[in-house]
């Protein structure tokens, strides 16, 4: 059964809620689901889907557990508010926050301390697809966790995929996870994202190596996450 992730984003007030309680009872026995809501929706989620088989994520965290960081969060906090996954190096993240390979592995090993799993986010932009660098680009971002290749899943998400409706061939997503396979091993979950939805998530999910995904815009409605979950 493949794994779905869903990545709110900068989305969702205590109305949305109502969204993850649909999921929650639309989920059928053996799917694996998971929601990562903003931060300060993660208590009321957590209790939201509290007996379900919907599971919790962060979508980032400091290094740290604690201390002088305003306005972060930290991959303990995460944990205790019940979440089992943390998002991070979300190509957002990485150029929002500037998040570099250092930074990264700090909130690597922060997400591991606190018991969490990581789901690493990797991904070429458009410039580096069409100079045909993309497998070699995404093999350098995979350096910092193929130590750890049986700890994590790895997100392959395309940056120009995200949020814009273009999803790569499905012969470029093979060829992709058949070359993160390669590096890490047989024992790393890998996820595809980038414009998941409904109506494509059959034909990507059918790829080989392709073992979920991890999804933004779809993600927020019941109906459409429900409909990526009954097409893997
Ligand atoms: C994401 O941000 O992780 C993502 C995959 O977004 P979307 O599904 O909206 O492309």
């Amino acid at each position: 059964m493949a794994l779905i992730i869903g990545n709110w984003k900068m989305n969702g007030l205590k109305a949305g809620l109502a969204e993850a309680k649909k999921v929650a009872e639309g989920a059928k026995p053996g799917d694996q689901l998971v929601i990562c809501p903003p931060a300060t929706l993660i208590m009321a989620m957590s209790e939201a889907l509290a007996g379900s088989n919907v599971l919790l994520g962060g979508q980032d965290c400091h290094a740290k557990e604690s201390g002088a960081h305003t306005g972060r969060v930290s991959a303990e906090m995460i944990a205790d508010a019940g979440a089992t996954y943390c998002i991070v190096g979300h190509s957002e993240c990485r150029d929002e926050l500037r998040d570099d390979d250092d930074v990264l592995a700090g909130k690597v090993e922060a997400i591991l301390r606190a018991g969490l799993v990581p789901v690493f986010c990797v991904g070429e932009s458009l410039e580096t697809r069409e100079a045909a660098k993309a497998e070699s680009f995404v093999k350098g971002q995979l350096e910092l966790v193929h130590g750890i290749a049986d700890r994590v899943i790895v997100a392959y998400e395309p940056i120009w995929a995200i949020g814009t409706g273009k999803v790569p061939s499905t012969d470029d997503i093979a060829a992709m996870h058949q070359s993160m396979r390669d590096y890490l091993g047989e024992k790393t979950p890998l996820l595809y994202g980038g414009s998941v939805k409904p109506s494509n998530a059959a034909e990507i999910l059918s790829v080989p190596h392709v073992g979920g995904a991890l999804v933004g815009g779809a993600s927020l409605k019941a109906e459409d996450f429900l409909g990526i979950a009954r097409a893997a």
